[in-house]
């Protein structure tokens, strides 16, 4: 613990990958996978020369399968490929049945994160997006304290139990040196799609107060949409299938 709080955890990068930049919570449900995948396809989008992974580290809830609409065994990390050029991803739900639980104890889950980190060939990327558990448990910080991180991108509502949690996290990334890159809120405002009234769900502003407590940016704001949760279960997400939608944020 001293060598991690001095800043000098022994961090080795991942064969071929430029940088790391993970998409973290304090809690799970307030859409830190849909912000994953739309971030690596919105990385894409912006400047297409450039080759972007996703890693699942969710490893006892893996979502970016179905998110993509991905199926297969690992070595069809080609797959992503055909779906979407120059796109790589791995999870665990490529490597267990759907409906088999994840029944590991904390050393499986590090050797199951060290083997998607290390035994992938990811090949060459500029970006590698890791949607990492929701929380601040060993995964995150074995994670952290293996290789070198970019910086941290935090989702949250705007609800003050999330955001409780989601200060938690920024706190750990700043804790082992990882730049928090900014917040985004989620599911802040719902448009009812009759009458246009706006209602706010889960609270307005709260994930703008808390980067502004932070001292960190508000990287988006988006709404809690049907379209949105339905291109996800449809695995053709927002960035993909409306990419002019001003649900939409590429910048
Ligand atoms: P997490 O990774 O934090 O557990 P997910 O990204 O899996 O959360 O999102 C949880 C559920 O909420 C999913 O069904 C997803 O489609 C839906 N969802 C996420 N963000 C939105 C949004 N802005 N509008 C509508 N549905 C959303």
């Amino acid at each position: 613990r001293a060598h991690m709080a001095r800043g000098l955890p022994k961090q080795k990068p991942i064969v071929g990958v430029k940088e790391v930049i993970v998409v973290a919570s304090g809690k799970g449900g307030v859409g830190k996978s849909t912000t994953a995948v739309n971030l690596a396809l919105g990385l894409m989008a912006n400047d297409q020369s450039k080759t972007v992974g996703l890693l699942d580290a969710d490893v006892y809830g893996p979502s970016i399968p179905k998110l993509m609409n991905l199926k297969g065994n690992p070595e069809l990390t080609e797959l992503s490929l055909q779906v979407y050029s120059v796109f790589f991803s791995m999870s665990m739900g490529f490597l267990v049945e759907d409906t088999a639980p994840i029944v590991w104890r904390g050393l499986m889950v590090m050797s199951a994160i060290e083997k998607l980190l290390r035994q992938v060939d990811w090949g060459s990327l500029d970006y590698l997006v890791i949607d990492m558990p929701p929380g601040t448990g060993d995964v995150q910080l074995s994670i952290t304290q293996n290789i070198p991180i970019a910086g941290a991108v935090i989702v949250s509502t705007p609800q003050d139990i999330a955001l409780l949690d989601a200060r938690r996290g920024a706190e750990m990334f700043r804790k082992v040196n990882v730049p928090v890159l900014g917040l985004v809120q989620n599911m802040s405002v719902f448009q009812c799609p009759k009458c246009s009234h706006q209602t706010h769900i889960f609270g307005s502003d709260g994930v703008k107060e808390l980067a502004c407590a932070l001292g960190v940016e508000v990287l988006g704001d988006i709404p809690l949409h049907l379209k949105i949760r339905e291109t996800s279960d449809k695995g053709q997400p927002m960035v993909v299938s409306c990419p002019d939608s001003p649900e939409v944020i590429v910048s």
